[in-house]
């Protein structure tokens, strides 16, 4: 399943040194590979092939064209033959968009019995590929460097994750977050700099009073509700006596008047808070689920950053198997041998990390002072899973990334919300003080369908820290990480 909307462009240096029949072979050849890469099922997006470079004027032409291309997600640059690298000053400096440095050779084997000099010229990437590499690095470029054939398919892959992190990217450039309401009181991690965040992470953050959204569900029709409920009906596990409730009759109303608010605005991620609910009777629930399993990116108690990690591990994920959502860790487990962690929140999360029918349930909610919330009811599948948290350091964003097992969870009939049931690598003891010291946040995006490596690339691609807590997470190492980490970033320019 190919998003043919989110392009990478492929583009192969070589000189004109060669002559013009080398250089035929040379354009011929990167054809090739460019629409093998663009075949590829491990490769998410389209490949797009470009001409082959040979002077400096064609190849910062190119990475200005790529720098203003909505859909060019970032490059696969390739050194075919000898490509001098001061040509390539000026392109790379004026870059904007995530680079991928391919280093592979057009002919996979050496024919030992009739190896000759032309083989050599065309199979010359072993040292091409290795001055292109020098002048990244001398312009302390950040790039993802793949090695292997063109039809490895370890290569293959390796580009294939770092092209969901380039179409994360991509899509922060015209994310907008709709915050309604400001965040919970006194809470620290929600908070942060959203000038700092759009001039890192692109992403825009617009405020609401709560009083807007209220409108705009005071604007929804009858009819709107009715084709909401049979959908209700048709979707979930749901008595004919909770779908005629005037708790989901309500729910429907907010779902509907959110949907409009979000598209009239044009966002794809946004917040709410229980503390802030003037104009609406209950806590929105049910809605923010099924926006979130629509694509949307959610945040509770205005956490903007998390609601925008979701929609762009959303975006991420597309295709994959399973699903992504707001997640909070909830309670423990802490029996010495089998401690585990249970994720959930007051009401939202996204249905798409179960693949049974939820149960669409009215009850009170404890906190917020309204009235009793409808919701979806599940347990998500089992199996690995990610939780990332983006946190604001000051100076910085930090991504922290813990890999889980999620497990089978015993029945828990008086648990009124969705919930996972997980146990963090290396074990919950060594994961929660890594977390802590790291500064992780309790909200977080949690994925199945995403890898440590989906995010670690997604960092790199937007200069960000990556802490990754995974099977060998050492805690007294990963203390030294964070002190380490602490100064690179401050003697780091911005
Ligand atoms: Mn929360």
């Amino acid at each position: 399943m190919k998003n043919k909307k989110v392009e990478l462009w492929f583009v192969t240096g070589s000189q004109h040194l060669y002559g013009e029949e080398t250089l035929k072979q040379v354009e011929s050849d990167s054809g090739t590979i460019a629409e093998a890469l663009d075949r590829s099922d491990d490769i998410p997006v389209k490949v797009v092939f470009k001409p082959v470079l040979t002077t400096a004027d064609a190849i910062t032409s190119i990475c200005l064209e790529a720098n203003n291309s909505p859909d060019c997600a970032g490059l696969i640059a390739w050194m075919h033959t000898f490509s001098p690298a001061k040509m390539w000053i000026s392109g790379l400096k004026r870059l904007q968009k995530p680079l991928l440095h391919f280093h592979t050779q057009f002919n996979r084997d050496i024919p030992w019995s009739d190896i000759d000099m032309d083989f050599m010229n065309l199979n010359q990437s072993a040292h091409g590929d290795r001055e292109f590499g020098f002048i990244c690095t001398r312009l302390g470029l950040e790039r993802k460097v793949v090695v292997g054939h063109w039809q490895d398919k370890e290569a293959l892959k390796a580009i294939g994750t770092w092209s969901r992190a380039a179409a994360g990217a991509l899509e922060a450039r015209s994310l907008k977050v709709a915050r309604f309401g400001d965040n919970m009181r006194d809470v620290a991690v929600t908070e942060g700099d959203k000038v700092s965040a759009q001039m890192h992470l692109d992403y825009e953050v617009h405020g609401y009073g709560v009083g807007d959204l209220a409108d705009a569900v005071g604007k929804v029709s009858d009819r709107q509700i009715s084709t909401l409920l049979r959908q209700y009906g048709d979707e979930y596990n749901a008595p004919a006596k909770t779908l005629a409730s005037p708790a989901v009759r309500e729910a429907a109303r907010i779902e509907a008047g959110m949907r409009a608010f979000l598209e009239e605005g044009g966002f794809k991620a946004f917040t709410t808070n229980f503390e802030d609910l003037h104009g609406l009777v209950q806590l929105p629930g049910l809605a923010v689920q099924r926006l979130m399993a629509d694509g949307y990116g959610f945040g509770a108690e205005g956490d903007w950053k998390t609601a925008a990690l979701v929609r762009i591990m959303k975006v991420m994920a597309e295709g994959l198997e399973g699903g992504t959502s707001f997640m909070e860790d909830y309670t423990y487990h802490l029996e010495p041998q089998n401690m585990t962690a249970l994720g959930a929140h007051m009401l939202e999360v996204c249905p798409s990390i179960s693949s049974g029918k939820p149960a669409l349930e009215v009850h009170p909610l404890g906190i917020g002072g309204r009235d009793d919330p409808a919701r979806l009811v599940f347990k998500a599948d089992t199996g690995k899973a990610i939780a990332a948290s983006m946190i604001e350091m000051g100076d910085r964003f930090r991504l922290i990334v813990n890999n889980l097992k999620v497990v089978e969870c015993p029945p828990m009939p008086m648990l009124p919300v969705a919930s996972v049931l997980w146990k963090p690598e290396p074990d919950l003891r060594t994961a929660a003080a890594a977390w802590i010291y790291a500064g992780g946040a309790h909200h977080t995006g949690f994925s199945q369908s995403l890898t440590a490596e989906h995010m670690a690339e997604y960092a790199a691609i937007t200069g960000t820290e990556f802490i990754l807590i995974d099977q060998k997470c050492v805690i007294e190492l990963l203390r030294k990480e964070l002190r380490w980490n602490d100064l690179y970033y401050r003697m780091k320019p911005a």
